[in-house]
Formats: structure tokens, sequence, C-alpha cells
């Protein structure tokens, strides 16, 4: 057995990223200076969108985000029951409510169907999940959207670089959210990005970041006035220069990583088959996905083992295979405070049942992937 540990995901650090780092440690800004506007225009450019306001994490940014669409006690917010419990708090925080609704059994992103059995005359907004790297269908969700008069949030922090129909992630919301946590596309360490075409939005997640104050520091030091005004509430959720520096140098990379990702979901899909016990995601037509994750459903009763049984005794041999996520209508917080209960997503608990994310990275090797095959093969015919 092979003990070095594979995990499901993991990030790449350079050299040339660890030298654009060093370059800002040693200048004047280590935070609110030049490099965080330049990777907000980098990422804007890469996306296409108009504007970008850097945060301190993916978590930030959807609370900045949610913030601009003016979510407010009262106010009800769809989110898919697949995704980390960030989506769904952000609305929270604000004192709205998160209504969790069910995936699409095939693609595991939120059902639109089911969207419009749950809007009511309080719904603001969808927070849409580009669940694994693959965009929702956003055409059925505009539809949606304009027949009720709702805005969309994409939480799209597994899919930067996505497109769908040859439309990039960033341009397929009002707002789009991206993190940049170690084992997304790109990292800052941690960080996250909002990227939008309103102007307006842009003003209010930059005044969000800076505990609502209507000025920055740079602004005040260069009109030499100590005076501020603190306009709405806000926090402090500035990204560093040091962050943004690596930032910067990352983006650099990301369509090859995105290149090499799809290159390891190829070589899955080829070993795993469509008829197989391990079953990939349906990816739709139109679609670029990004692969965040490489998730695939276990049939556990062709099988007659539990999803458990298999992800230990992956582990046991040293591969790191995660699964992504319990639902969130399973969560104690949302059953205690918003009534969310078991049964009220069915695909989504069948699917978690059976979910599987597999590793891939960029540095996975031929190697790495033909370990992970030929163990989950061999654990498969043993049991
Ligand atoms: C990673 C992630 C977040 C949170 O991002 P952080 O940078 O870790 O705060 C939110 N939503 C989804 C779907 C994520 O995968």
């Amino acid at each position: 057995m092979n003990s070095t540990l594979i995990p499901y995901g993991r990030h790449q650090v350079g050299a040339d990223d660890i030298e654009a780092v060093v370059r800002v440690l040693n200048s004047s800004w280590l935070t609110t200076g030049p490099k965080v506007a330049e990777f907000e225009n980098a990422v804007a450019a890469y996306t296409g969108a108009k504007y970008a306001v850097a945060v301190s994490s993916g978590t930030a940014a959807l609370h900045c985000a949610a913030y601009a669409l003016g979510i407010e006690p009262g106010d009800e917010v769809i989110v898919p029951a697949l995704t980390f419990a960030a989506t769904a708090n952000c609305v929270a925080a604000l004192g709205g409510t998160p209504v969790v609704v069910d995936v699409h059994p095939e693609t595991l992103l939120i059902d639109v169907a089911e969207i419009q059995k749950h809007v009511t005359a309080r719904t603001k907004a969808i927070i849409a999940v580009d669940y694994a790297g693959q965009p929702c269908n956003y055409d059925m969700l505009h539809e949606v959207a304009d027949r009720y008069g709702l805005h969309i949030l994409a939480d799209a922090c597994h899919a930067l670089g996505a497109c769908f129909n040859g439309v990039r992630t960033g341009q397929l919301a009002d707002l789009t959210v991206f993190s940049f946590h170690p084992v997304k596309h790109i990292t800052t360490g941690e960080g996250g990005m909002v990227v939008t075409n309103h102007a307006r939005y842009a003003e209010m997640m930059r005044r969000f970041r800076n505990h609502g104050i209507t000025a920055d520091h740079h602004q005040r030091s260069q009109e030499n006035t100590w005076h501020y005004e603190v306009a709405d509430i806000g926090f402090n959720y500035r990204i560093t220069d040091i962050q943004c520096a690596l930032g910067i140098s990352q983006l650099g990379k990301l369509d090859g990583w995105l290149a090499r990702r799809r290159e390891i979901a190829g070589y899955y899909a080829d070993a795993f088959g469509t008829a197989g016990a391990i079953r990939p995601l349906k990816v739709s037509q139109g679609v670029d996905h990004a692969y965040h994750l490489y998730v695939v459903r276990l049939d556990t009763e062709q099988l007659s083992v539990s999803r458990a049984e298999v992800f230990q005794a992956l582990r046991e041999s040293g591969i790191g295979a995660n699964v992504h996520y319990p639902p969130l209508n399973l969560q104690p917080y949302y059953q205690n405070r918003f009534g969310a209960y078991r049964g009220q997503c069915p695909a989504a608990e069948a699917a978690y049942e059976q979910l599987l994310s597999l590793p891939i990275y960029p540095s996975l090797t031929a190697q790495d992937i033909e370990r992970v095959t030929a163990t989950l093969d061999s654990i498969l015919s043993d049991i």
C-alpha cells in the first residue's frame, strides 16, 4: 500500500507566487493598497464583469452580496439543499429566512421547477450554487426570477472559469461570489470576491467591507482629513495586499489549471463509464464545467455497501475522499430556526447517501488517478 495521502483537493503555490508576496511584504502597503485594486481589476477582466470587490473570504463575499441586495428581516431567499452552510448563513445573518429547495437528481443543481413552488410574496432572491463547478441553467433561472421579480445571486465558489452557453460565471447573475480558500481553483490563503455589473451594488459592498464608512483610508490620507462617516452597518471584511499579490499571480495560471481539471475528469469518466456502480454526475449541454469537485454517486443498492464503508476503505488506503454536502435541511440550525425538516428535499437526501468527492486538483498525476480508480475497484470487488 502506498502511504502518501492523496487529498480530495489541494492548492499549488510556486516560486513566482512566493516572490510576488515577498515584494508586497517589502513595500509600504500591506493592506488597502494598490494590489487590492489590481486583483479586483484582473478578476473583473477575467470574468467579463464590470465591477469586482475583494474581501477576506468567500463567506464575507456572500454577506456583502446579500447586503447589496437589501436582504432584511422578513425577506425569504431560496437556496439549494446541497451546498455549504455559508450560502444560507449570509441570509440568516441579515435577518432573512433561507428557504431550502431540492436539487435536480441528475445534476444536483437547484431544481428550477421546485423553486416556483416555494416563491411567496416575501421571496426576494435566489442564490444559485454552481455545485462541483457546473453552472446552473441560468436561462431557466432568469425566466423564473423575471416572472416573480427576484434577484439572482450566484454562489460560484466552485465555478471560477466555468461557462454556461459560452458565457462565463460572473456575467450570469446580478452578483457572483468566488472563494479563494486553498481548496478552490486559485488561492489567496483566505479570500473572496463579488463581481457585478451594477455600480450601486459595488459601492454598497465597498462600504460594507469597511465598517459602513463612506471614504476609505487611502482616500482620507490623500485628502489629509480625519473625518469619516459611518453611513450604514459594516464590518472589517478587507483583504490584504499580501493576499491579493498571491491572487494575481495565481490567476495567471487558472486557465492551465482548468484544462488539467477537465482532463482529470475525462480520465475518471472513462474509467467509470456510464453503466457501472460508480456514476459520475450528469453534465448538461452547453456547459464548460470547472470541476472544483469530482463528484460520483455510488449505486449503493447494486453494491450492497454503504457510502461510509467505501469512504472508510478509501481513507485506509490513503485516499482522502470527501462528501459534499450534508443537505442543509438536515442541519439542526435550519431545522430549529427556520423549520427545515428531514423529508423536505428527497432528491438531495437520497443523493447524500451515495455521494463521494474523489481527488481532483491540477498536480494530481496519472499515477495518482490510477491509484484512485484501482483502489475503488478493489474495494468494490472485495465487499
Ligand atoms: C468555499 C465555499 C464558500 C465559502 O468560502 P470561504 O472562502 O471558505 O469562506 C461558500 N459557498 C460555497 C459553495 C463554497 O464552496
